[in-house]
C-alpha cells in the first residue's frame, strides 16, 4: 500500500514509459494525432454510475417534487409550444438550460415521470435534425442555445448509451464547422465558446478520434479572449449603467459581456477546457488567475464573486445572480477533473453547500435571481445593483428575468454527478463528498461498488466500504481540504501516514468486499477578514450567518407557485467578537434526514458569539448600509447570538464588522 504521490507526476511517467494506449480510458487515436492530446488529470464518472443516497437523496428528492419536477406545467416558455418541441413559443436557451438540469436529476433518481418527461425534449431534438447537421428551433439560428443542448445531450448518453447522440453532435459539428466561416460566433456564443469545445472534447473522447480539432480551434479563436482580460484585469470597481456604455437602444455593449457576471462564471473553465487541446499546461492556469482577480476585486463571503448582473466589487450588500452560482459550479466540477488539483474541491463545496441552497426557498419552488451575503430584506424595490431590477432579491417564480427559472435545476445534480471521477490508471477519485454509492470497473472488467456514508458537510466524518467481485487492485484517491489539518485515513481500522491537506491522498493496495475506509477530515471554526476589515465565519465548507427571524409575505401567485417577499424586525446591525465565537452541535442527523439539511428547522450545527449593538451601521436604500470599517467599538450591551449555515438563512447577516478586543 502505499500513499500520496502526486496525479501529475504519475501521468508524466506514464506517458514517459509506456505508450498511451497502456494507459486504461485513454483513446488510441491519441497517439497517431498531429497534435497531442491533452491529458485531463481525472475524468468525470458518466451519469448514471453515481447514485445519491441521504441528505443528498433527500435534496434532490425535493427537487424533483418542487420546480423543476413541475416548471414545464406552468411555464409558458417550457410548454408544448416552446421552439424546441416544433412550436412557435421560446426558441432560444430556456428549454435547453431546463434540460440541462431535468436530464442529470432524472437519470440519479431514476425517476419515471421526469424521464418521460427529458425524452419528450430529447426525442424531438433528435427527430427533428436538418439534413444539413443544424438542429433546435429553425426560427433562431443562434449558435449559443445550441451549446447548452449539446451539454444536455451528452448527459442522456452517457445514462442511455443512445448513439444517436453522437451521430447528431458528429453532424453537427460537420454543419458549424463550414458555417462560422460566414456567420461566425456573436454576443452570447462569442463569450462562451468554451461550453461548446467541452461537448467536442466530450465526442472525441467517445469515439477516440481528434476530427473537430478544426472546430474546437476556430471556436476558441473566434470566441471572447478571457485569458488576457485576466492577465491585464481592468474591471476592478464596482460597474454601472454609465460605465457599462449601456444606451437605450443598442445590444449589450462589449463591456457588458465582459463584466457578465454568469459570463464570467462560465468563463472559469475556458483555460482548462482549452488546455486539452492545445496541449499546453499554461493554458490551465487560467483558472486560478481568473479567480484571483475576481477574488481580489469582487470576491463575496459566500465562495462566489459579485455580479449583479455585472461585477459589482467587494461589498457584500451586493448580490450574485443564481445562474452564475450554477455555471460557476459547472465550470469547477469540469476543472476539478482537468486539472485535478484539491482547491479546485474545496471552492466548489462552498458554493455548492453555501451560494445554491441560499438562492433557493426549503421546498425548491421558488429562488431568486439576485443573493446577497448580507441580506436584510428581500422586497420589491429599487437596491444598488449594477444594473438589476427591483425584483432582483425576490423569492419567485422569475424575479427580474426568466434565465435563472430555466438554469437553476443543473446545481443540485450536476454537483451529485461530480462527486466521484476515475483516474487513468483505472482508481476511483473521490473529488467531493457527501452520501453516495459509485459503481465502476476496476482492473480487468472487475465490478466494483463503493459506499459512502456521510452527513458531510455537516459532521467530520465519512465512512466508505467497498464491494467488488473479487480481489482486485486499484487506486484509491480522496481530496483532503485544505481547511483540514491534522486529518486522518484510517482503513480496516489502520491509520494510514497522515495526508497533506490541500491535496490529494491516493491509497493502492488490493480491494476486498468489506473493506472500510474511515476519513476524519476536523473542522475548526476559522474567520475570514473581507470587506473594510468585516469578519466571516466558517466551519469546514460553510458558512455561517446571523439567523434573523423571517416573515414571508406572499407578493401574487405565479401559476403552481407564487413570489415572496421576505422581512424581519430582528436587529441586524452587530458587531462581533472574534474570540467568542464557539460551535454549538445538536445530535447527528439520521441516514435519511426528515427535511433538507440546508433549512433552518433540518440544520444540526450553529454557532454562538458574543456581540454588540452597532447604532451608526444602519440601513440605506434597503440594503444593509456601508460597513464600518473594523475594528469597532460599542457601549450597547454584550449580547449572545446564535449563527445558522449560510444556506439555511434567507435573511442574514454574513459580513459583520469586528469589536475592538477589549
Ligand atoms: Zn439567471
Amino acid at each position: 500500500m502505499s500513499v500520496g504521490r502526486s496525479r501529475r507526476q504519475f501521468v508524466k511517467s506514464m506517458v514517459g514509459a509506456a505508450t498511451l494506449s497502456s494507459i486504461p480510458n485513454l483513446s488510441l487515436a491519441a497517439q497517431s494525432s498531429p497534435v497531442p492530446l491533452g491529458i485531463p488529470e481525472f475524468r468525470p464518472a458518466p451519469l448514471g454510475s453515481i447514485l445519491p443516497l441521504g441528505w443528498l437523496k433527500l435534496q434532490l428528492e425535493i427537487q424533483a417534487r418542487g420546480l423543476t419536477g413541475h416548471l414545464d406545467e406552468f411555464w409558458p416558455d417550457l410548454d408544448k409550444n416552446s421552439g424546441w418541441l416544433g412550436g412557435t413559443g421560446e426558441s432560444w436557451e430556456r428549454g435547453p438550460y431546463y434540460l440541462d438540469g431535468l436530464v442529470p436529476l432524472a437519470f440519479l433518481l431514476k425517476d419515471p415521470r421526469l424521464i418521460e418527461k427529458a425524452n419528450r425534449w430529447i426525442e424531438r431534438t433528435i427527430a427533428n435534425q436538418q439534413s444539413n447537421g443544424q438542429f433546435g428551433p429553425r426560427r433562431n439560428d443562434d449558435w449559443w442555445p445550441r451549446m447548452v443542448m449539446l451539454k444536455a445531450l451528452s448527459q442522456y448518453h452517457e445514462a442511455t448509451r443512445d448513439d444517436r447522440v453522437i451521430q447528431l453532435m458528429d453532424r453537427y459539428f460537420a454543419y458549424q464547422l463550414k458555417e462560422l466561416s460566414w456567420r461566425p460566433l456573436r454576443e452570447w456564443g462569442k463569450y462562451r465558446w468554451q461550453d461548446e469545445v467541452l461537448s467536442i472534447a466530450w465526442l472525441q473522447d467517445r469515439v477516440g478520434e481528434r476530427r473537430w480539432l478544426p472546430l474546437a480551434s476556430l471556436l476558441q479563436k473566434q470566441g471572447y479572449d478571457w485569458a488576457t482580460q485576466f492577465k491585464e484585469f481592468r474591471y476592478t470597481q464596482k460597474m454601472d449603467r454609465a460605465s457599462l456604455g449601456f444606451t437605450p437602444t443598442d445590444p449589450l455593449p462589449d463591456r457588458a459581456m465582459q463584466t457578465h457576471g454568469v459570463n464570467n462564471a462560465m468563463a472559469l473553465k475556458a483555460g482548462p477546457v482549452w488546455s486539452l487541446f492545445s496541449s499546453n499546461p499554461t493554458d490551465g492556469l487560467g483558472l486560478q488567475i481568473q479567480l484571483n482577480a475576481l477574488d481580489q476585486f469582487h470576491g463575496l463571503p459566500n465562495g462566489m464573486f459579485s455580479g449583479d448582473e455585472h461585477v459589482a466589487g467587494l461589498n457584500p450588500s451586493q448580490g450574485i445572480e443564481l445562474c452564475a452560482v450554477v455555471e460557476a459550479m459547472f465550470s469547477l466540477e469540469q476543472s476539478s477533473a482537468i486539472l485535478g488539483q484539491a482547491w479546485i474541491g474545496d471552492r466548489l463545496e462552498k458554493i455548492a453547500f453555501n451560494a445554491l441552497p441560499a438562492a433557493l426557498t426549503d421546498d425548491m419552488w421558488a429562488h431568486q435571481y439576485d443573493q446577497q451575503p448580507n441580506q436584510i430584506s428581500c422586497s420589491l424595490r429599487e437596491r444598488p445593483w449594477t444594473s438589476n431590477g427591483p425584483e432582483s432579491n425576490l423569492f419567485g417564480l422569475e424575479p427580474n428575468f426568466g434565465c435563472c427559472c430555466a438554469n437553476l435545476h443543473q446545481g443540485w445534480p450536476k454537483f451529485a454527478s461530480s462527486l466521484w471521477m476515475r483516474d487513468l490508471e483505472g482508481g476511483a477519485v473521490a473529488g467531493l463528498y457527501a452520501p453516495s454509492e459509485f459503481r465502476f470497473n476496476a482492473g480487468a472488467g472487475t465490478a466494483v461498488v463503493l459506499v459512502e456514508n456521510t452527513d458531510y458537510p455537516f459532521s467530520e466524518d465519512i465512512v466508505i466500504t467497498v464491494q467488488t467481485q473479487q480481489p482486485v487492485q486499484f487506486p484509491l484517491s480522496f481530496r483532503i481540504p485544505e481547511w483540514a489539518a491534522n486529518n486522518s485515513i484510517q482503513i480496516n481500522g489502520e491509520s494510514t501516514p497522515t495526508a497533506i491537506s490541500g491535496s490529494y491522498a491516493t491509497v493502492r493496495r488490493q480491494w476486498k468486499t468489506g473493506d472500510r475506509i474511515e476519513i476524519h477530515l476536523p473542522m475548526r471554526i476559522r474567520v475570514r477578514t473581507g470587506y473594510r476589515n468585516s469578519l466571516s465565519v466558517e466551519w469546514g465548507p460553510l458558512v455561517f450567518a446571523l439567523n434573523l427571524k423571517e416573515r414571508w409575505v406572499k407578493l401574487r401567485q405565479r401559476g403552481l407557485t407564487a413570489d415572496w417577499q421576505v422581512l424581519t424586525d430582528s436587529p441586524w446591525n452587530f458587531a462581533i467578537e472574534k474570540d467568542s465565537l464557539r460551535l454549538i452541535t445538536s445530535a447527528s442527523s439520521s441516514a435519511m434526514p426528515a427535511s433538507s439539511l440546508f433549512s433552518k428547522s433540518g440544520n444540526p450545527v450553529s454557532v454562538g458569539v458574543r456581540a454588540r449593538k452597532l447604532e451608526a451601521w444602519k440601513e440605506m436604500d434597503s440594503v444593509a448600509g456601508e460597513l464600518p470599517q473594523s475594528p469597532v467599538t460599542s457601549t450597547e450591551p454584550g449580547e449572545r447570538l446564535t449563527l445558522i449555515p449560510y444556506g439555511a438563512a434567507k435573511l442574514r447577516i454574513t459580513s459583520f464588522p469586528e469589536l475592538q478586543p477589549e
